[in-house]
C-alpha cells in the first residue's frame, strides 16, 4: 500500500529502534518507512507512545514479534493516533483533502479540522472519545462506500476547537453533516450512527453548561420505519443523563443537514 501503514510492531532483540537502538519500547511501522521512539525527541509526539521519526527509504527488515505482543495490544488508543497521523500526513492527503471538500462543497480548512487523511484507497476519518483521544478510523471510499477500520472503536467526529465558544452544540449523523454544519459555523459533534455514541456524547456534555441540539435524519421509509427519529430518543436519554432540557429536531425540507444548509435560509424544525 502506498504511504499508508499497516501496522506497527515493537522492537524486540533481533530488530532493535532504527533511532536509538535500544531492543525495547519503541515502535516500528510493519513497512519500515517510521519508526516512534520514547527516548529520542522530533517535532511529532506521540502521546504516550514516543515521538515520531520517518525514513526516507526504508531498508528495515522487521522481523515480526509473536502476536501476543503486538504493538495495538500494548498500545491501545494511541495506535489509532499514530495511523491517523500517518494517514493525514500520507503523500496524497492533502489533495484528497481538497477532491473531498469540492464533494460535500465545504472549505479544505473544514476538512483539516477533523483530521480527515487519505489511506491509499480511502479518505480516513478519525473518531475519538470525550477527551479527544483517536478510537478508531472510519473509511470512506471516493464513491461513498463506507467502512470501519477493524480493531477500532466507534467514536465521535468533532473538531479540537468544539468547547471554544458557549453558543448552542448541535449533534448530528455522520462525518459530512458534521463538515456542513462546520462550514456554517455551527458547534457540532458527529455521532457515528442515529443512535450510536451515547457514552462519550453524555461525557462530554455533561462538562459544559450549553444548550444541546439532537439532529435526525428526514430518513422516513416506504415501509413506515423511521431511524432518524433516534434522535428523538437520544435526546430523552441525554436528558435524563445530564439532568438538563435537550432538544431534538429535524431538517425541515431535506433529508439532512447537509442537503439543509445548502438551500438558503431554512433551518430545522423542532
Ligand atoms: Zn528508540
Amino acid at each position: 500500500m502506498m504511504g499508508g501503514l499497516t501496522g506497527w510492531l515493537r522492537v524486540n532483540r533481533h530488530t532493535p529502534c532504527a533511532i536509538c537502538a535500544k531492543p525495547d519500547w519503541c515502535l516500528i511501522s510493519e513497512n519500515g518507512s517510521a519508526a516512534i521512539c520514547p527516548r529520542v525527541k522530533s517535532e511529532r509526539r506521540m502521546g504516550d507512545a514516543g515521538w515520531l521519526h520517518r525514513f526516507e527509504s526504508s531498508n528495515i527488515q522487521f522481523l515480526p514479534t509473536p502476536p501476543e505482543e503486538s504493538a495495538t495490544e500494548a498500545y491501545g488508543e494511541h495506535h489509532w493516533a499514530v495511523r491517523a497521523d500517518e494517514f493525514f500526513e500520507s503523500p496524497f492527503s492533502a489533495t484528497a483533502r481538497e477532491r473531498l471538500a469540492s464533494e460535500w462543497r465545504v472549505r479544505t480548512a473544514v476538512i483539516e479540522a477533523l483530521m480527515i487523511g487519505w489511506d491509499g484507497k480511502t479518505y480516513s476519518i478519525p473518531e475519538c472519545d470525550a477527551d479527544g483521544n483517536i478510537i478508531g478510523i472510519s473509511r470512506r471510499w471516493p464513491d461513498g462506500r463506507k467502512r470501519f477500520h477493524s480493531g477500532g472503536n466507534r467514536g465521535l467526529t468533532y473538531a479540537a476547537d468544539w468547547y471554544e465558544d458557549d453558543g448552542s452544540i448541535y449533534v448530528v449523523e455522520g462525518a459530512s453533516d458534521v463538515a456542513a454544519m462546520l462550514q456554517a459555523d455551527y458547534c457540532v459533534i458527529g455521532r457515528p450512527s442515529s443512535s450510536g455514541g451515547l457514552k462519550h456524547l453524555e461525557k462530554m456534555l455533561m462538562r459544559v453548561d450549553r444548550e444541546v441540539i439532537i439532529l435526525g435524519e428526514n430518513d422516513k421509509r416506504p415501509d413506515g420505519t423511521w431511524p432518524g427519529l433516534a434522535a428523538k430518543d437520544l435526546a430523552k436519554r441525554l436528558c435524563w443523563k445530564l439532568h438538563r432540557k435537550v432538544k431534538w429536531g429535524l431538517p425541515n425540507d431535506a433529508k439532512d443537514m447537509r442537503e439543509q444548509l445548502s438551500k438558503k435560509g431554512s433551518h430545522y424544525e423542532r
